[in-house]
């Protein structure tokens, strides 16, 4: 590299240290390092994603070139979501040959996802406040023809009053009116089964803006289930899960959830995009009605007499399972513990708390695998976990 060409090179990351003093690691990606920086004038902490462009062995001049032009492309979408509640704020951004520095509001709390594993699941109620934010910042961006790509509790982050804001735009991209897309990127256990397909057939018509919704159906039972609806140890079979669209709201932690819930999850996982509810479609589902607080009620004897008659049903139905409940003896416990309910809770809690720290981001998901509740799966993925990481330092 001759001098003239590190000028501006050095100029691009020295307006950066001026301005601001980076400090530990928030989080990693394919191409870049997240750290919280300080503003050295107002001393306002912030977050600053550092993306790595410089010339190196380990990627090609293309890849190199791919990674500044989505960037670029990043920087564009970010300005036209600006401002937008619960989308993430770019701040300031700097470039320069080696390095691009997006500095953003920093989000104390990190990610829905490590959320997600310190509670295990979520209630209806917190998942609905989470799904009722990220699906108006979904409506806004489809009204825009700006599709995410890129959906998962990872890019989700959250405050210190557990506010969302969706972030990472690495993948978002603007589709002109009346195309299709056929690029094939994402998370394999949040992809849409038409964006698989585009792998498997050149000739295929192409994906739009539905994949966010089918993501966002794939968080929103991940929040309630504590694992996601398609997994498998090979990932060829997870795709074809995908692809089929199987799943089911067969394991314990569904028996408490409304069939509400289960409704609407079962209208945003629809493999027909064609037939998949929109963003505006979910939120005007009764999920997201519920427990909406009227303002002053008029007194109704219709509406006082179906209180009185759940009020009847549901002491029944208490008394009922009161009569039915079996007591929890010493042979219960030894022969299958994951059967008493408070017991499964504290069991998968425990399993979080111990093994939580290894639930691994990204390619492929295992926390799925804490759910298995056997110790033969979980070595089982432990020692698929530490071949993989003999392969590939991550
Ligand atoms: P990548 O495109 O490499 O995945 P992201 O923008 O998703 O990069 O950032 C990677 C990680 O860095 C996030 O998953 C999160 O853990 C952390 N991070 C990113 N932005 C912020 C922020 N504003 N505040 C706190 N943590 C952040
Ligand atoms: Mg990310």
């Amino acid at each position: 590299m001759t001098k003239e060409e590190e000028i501006p090179d050095w100029i691009g990351a020295k307006d950066f240290h001026d301005k601001y003093e980076p400090k530990e690691i928030l989080g990693r990606g394919v191409s870049s390092v997240v750290r919280r920086c300080i503003d050295k004038r107002t001393t306002q902490d912030y977050a600053v994603k550092i993306i790595d462009i410089t010339p190196s062995d380990k990627m090609t001049p293309e890849e190199i070139e791919e990674i500044r032009e989505a960037t670029v492309k990043e920087i564009d979408i970010l300005k036209k979501v600006c401002g937008r509640e619960n989308i993430i704020q770019l701040k300031d951004c700097f470039q320069s040959n080696a390095f691009f520095f997006l500095v953003f509001d920093l989000m104390k709390r990190g990610e829905l996802f490590d959320y997600l594993t310190e509670k295990v699941t979520l209630s209806e109620k917190e998942t609905r406040n989470i799904m009722r934010a990220l699906m108006e910042v979904v409506q806004f961006l489809h009204d825009q023809n700006i599709v995410h790509r890129d959906l998962k509790p990872e890019n989700i982050l959250m405050d210190d009053d557990k506010n969302i804001k969706l972030t990472d735009f690495g993948f978002a991209v603007q589709v002109p009116v009346g195309e299709t897309l056929k690029e094939v990127c994402g998370t394999p256990g949040y992809l849409a089964p038409e964006i698989i397909e585009c792998s498997m057939d050149a000739a295929h018509a192409g994906y739009s803006t539905a994949v966010d919704i089918w993501s966002s159906g794939v968080i929103m039972y991940t929040l309630l289930a504590g694992s996601p609806p398609f997994w498998h140890r090979k990932q060829a079979l997870m795709l074809r899960m995908i692809l089929s669209g199987s799943y089911d709201f067969s394991s314990p932690e569904w028996e408490d959830r409304s069939d509400t819930v289960k409704d609407l999850i079962s209208r945003m996982l629809v493999v027909n995009p064609k037939e998949r509810f929109t963003a505006t479609d979910v939120l005007n589902h009764s999920f997201f009605s519920q427990y909406v607080v009227n303002e002053v009620r008029q007194f109704s004897p219709y509406r006082r007499f179906k209180v009185i008659c759940r009020t009847v049903l549901a002491v029944m139905r208490i008394y009922c399972n009161y009569r039915r409940a079996k007591p929890v003896t010493k042979d219960v416990i030894q022969s299958d513990p994951y059967a008493v309910k408070p017991i499964r809770k504290l069991i998968d809690a425990c399993a979080f708390k111990i093994y939580g720290h290894w639930v691994k981001k990204g390619q492929t998901q295992n926390r799925a695998a804490l759910f298995e509740n056997s110790p033969k799966a979980i070595l089982l993925s432990i020692a698929a976990e530490t071949e993989e990481h003999d392969q590939h330092i991550w």
